[in-house]
């Protein structure tokens, strides 16, 4: 299996600590084709991405890319931020953007009460607290995921259940419909064997992100491929394992990245 992209990396822009450059050299010495910077979403009170800055990145990413040679994509790794499935990265801003991924993060500026209980109060106390305390902050999440899909061309889900949990099949199931992947983060173990194995059940496709917060980190794949051997996952179902991706997101606009 050899990585084809790293779509998940962090830096300075948010709380990585290496740079777009430094990024895009780590790619380039583990011998990527591309990588994605995707900070963290501009609601984030302490780490978001601010828009102001926004030019800045495209232009570090250009250069970095003009560099290396490695193929070098602004993306952003979005929060939901509403019950009707809003993200951060609303659609006035799609054309800044090339690849659009969204996870679920407790500390967030929450439009509305209920995303704010939910996902920012219940579900740490569920994760601190023995597991699932709440089913009914679980079907909250579930709801939100499902209108994040439906209603916005998101290109991946990051480390699906981290702390925030939902009903992981019926979150996949909805990204089979519409083309989204469940990431198999390395940073993060956010599945149990039995949840990844139903959301292997759904058919769902699958990207390796290694959410790296500092260069040495990107590209790393290893723990991806030990569960991918251990929980028998089509290789051909990993989409960023000798490919590209169908991107949904490039597709929606109609570029070709
Ligand atoms: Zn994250
Ligand atoms: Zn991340």
């Amino acid at each position: 299996m050899t990585l084809h992209g790293d779509y998940h990396t962090h830096t300075v822009y948010s709380h990585g600590s290496g740079s777009v450059e430094d990024n895009a050299a780590a790619a380039k010495n583990k011998g990527l084709y591309a990588v994605g910077i995707s900070d963290h979403g501009f609601s984030h009170p302490f780490f978001g991405i601010k828009k102001d800055r926004l030019s800045a990145l495209r232009e570090d990413c250009s250069r970095a890319e003009e560099k290396t040679g490695v193929r070098v994509l602004m993306g952003i790794e979005s929060n939901f931020i509403r019950k009707d499935g809003l993200c951060d990265l609303t659609d006035d801003l799609y054309d800044k953007f090339d690849i659009f991924l969204a996870g679920a993060h407790v500390f967030v500026g929450y439009r509305d009460f209920s995303s704010f209980w939910n996902v920012g109060v219940i579900s740490p106390l569920a994760a601190n607290f023995g597991g699932e305390l709440s089913g009914s902050a679980k079907s909250f999440m579930t709801g939100v995921y499902l209108n994040a899909i439906r209603k916005q061309p998101i290109d991946v889900i990051t480390h699906l259940n981290y702390r925030v949990f939902s009903d992981v099949k019926e979150v996949a199931h909805c990204c089979r419909e519409y083309g989204t992947y469940v990431e198999i983060n390395t940073k993060k173990s956010h599945m149990t064997d039995e949840e990844w194995k139903d959301v292997i059940d759904t058919g769902v496709n699958f990207v390796i992100g290694s959410d790296a917060h500092s260069p040495d980190r990107v590209a790393d794949a290893d723990p991806a491929y030990s569960l991918i051997s251990r929980l028998g996952i089509p290789v051909e179902r990993v989409h960023n394992v000798n490919r590209l991706p169908d991107f949904r997101f490039a597709a929606y606009k109609g570029v070709k990245l």
